[in-house]
């Protein structure tokens, strides 16, 4: 379904997005490239075809959008890609979304990363009003990871996890993707690694997201099969902490880090979905899973600085943010975006 807007303006704009399941929206992940230095082969195929560069919100355009959204009351933004900081100029998009804080209902700006460009970014974001940085890291063996980002280097990520440890960044955050006789063995060497390191950690399943090499239901572990990997030999508690994220936590006894999952198949997680995604082309995206889309780039261009029409359009896209997510690994993939276009 895509929504044109339609111009009825409107009066009085409400301070608050809800849709019309009553789920109240209040975290925008935005991806501002689909552009990455890694091809992690459940995410792209080895060979893309990215955006033309005139497609993509222009800095200046991405903080107008981002404004319009906190200022409907949205709390929390998340900067992701493809690799957000291969974008020229990122520092420059930090420092101003990191200024919405003080003038909307923003109240936390985190980052999604592969961690290739910390060492040299790390500084400035902390700077900038960054709060939480997640870091991708699916294998600690340097040939494997390899092997698993197609281009990677697992030095330069694990001194970008350094960095961000060094500049203050608190809780940071891992997010592993573990397939079946690709990584499986690494479940506990990766707790490991983020309880030695004071870090937390997410097991994610494999969606279903564009065409990659391989047949993703062969590969695919569910999030019960690494769960019980990790408690032979964690004691693990159940944990009621939420980061506002689709995670379910628990924390390991006796430390200070908390194991969480992203299990879109074996645990759907669309009751409480408190989230849309803007591509990097400006589609604002009402479901990770299905094509609900209102195409807020002709807005933003057709009417340059008419915020009012901007947010009546995101309020109107609350009528159409489907009930959930129709993901079957078994079949073929339904949603032909890679990630890296959507924003992970
Ligand atoms: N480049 C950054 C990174 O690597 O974290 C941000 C973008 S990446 C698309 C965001 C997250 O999505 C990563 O943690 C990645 O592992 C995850 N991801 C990508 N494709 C996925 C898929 N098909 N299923 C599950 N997770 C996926």
């Amino acid at each position: 379904m895509f929504l044109r807007y339609n111009n009825n303006l409107m009066n009085t704009l409400p301070s608050q997005l809800i849709d019309r399941f009553g789920r109240k929206v209040t975290y925008v992940r935005m991806s501002i490239t689909d552009r990455c230095d890694f091809r992690c082969v459940y995410c792209m195929d080895e060979e893309m075809t990215f955006m033309p560069r005139q497609q993509l919100l222009s800095l200046e355009e991405i903080v107008f959008l981002l404004r319009a959204f906190c200022e409907l009351g949205v709390e929390k933004v998340r900067i992701t890609g493809g690799e957000p900081l291969v974008r020229r100029n990122v520092d420059w998009l930090f420092e101003h979304v990191g200024k919405l804080k003080q003038s909307t209902a923003l109240k936390e700006l985190n980052i999604t990363t592969n961690g290739s460009q910390l060492t040299k970014y790390a500084d400035s974001m902390f700077k900038a009003g960054m709060d939480r940085i997640n870091i991708s890291l699916d294998s600690l063996n340097a040939d494997r990871f390899r092997e698993l980002t197609r281009t990677g280097d697992l030095h330069t990520v694990l001194s970008g996890i350094d960095a961000a440890i060094q500049t203050g960044f608190k809780r940071i955050k891992l997010n592993a993707v573990i397939m079946k006789g690709r990584n499986d063995d690494e479940i506990v060497d990766l707790a490991r690694f983020a309880i030695e390191h004071d870090l937390d950690i997410s097991y994610i399943e494999e969606m279903p997201l564009g065409h990659v090499s391989h047949q993703r239901h062969e590969s695919f572990c569910s999030s019960d099969e690494v769960l019980e990997q990790l408690q032979t030999v964690f004691k693990l508690q159940p944990s009621v902490i939420s980061t506002g994220g689709p995670s379910r936590y628990y924390q390991v006894i006796g430390t200070n880090t908390k194991i969480g999952f992203i299990s879109p198949h074996s645990h759907n997680f669309c009751d409480s979905c408190n989230r849309v995604r803007v591509t990097t082309e400006g589609r604002l995206l009402l479901c990770l899973g299905q094509e609900h889309s209102v195409d807020l780039r002709e807005i933003i261009r057709n009417y340059p600085g008419d915020s009012d029409r901007l947010k009546q359009a995101i309020i109107d896209s609350m009528a159409i943010k489907p009930e959930g997510h129709d993901f079957n690994i078994e079949s073929e993939s339904i949603i032909t975006r890679h990630m890296s276009v959507t924003g992970g």
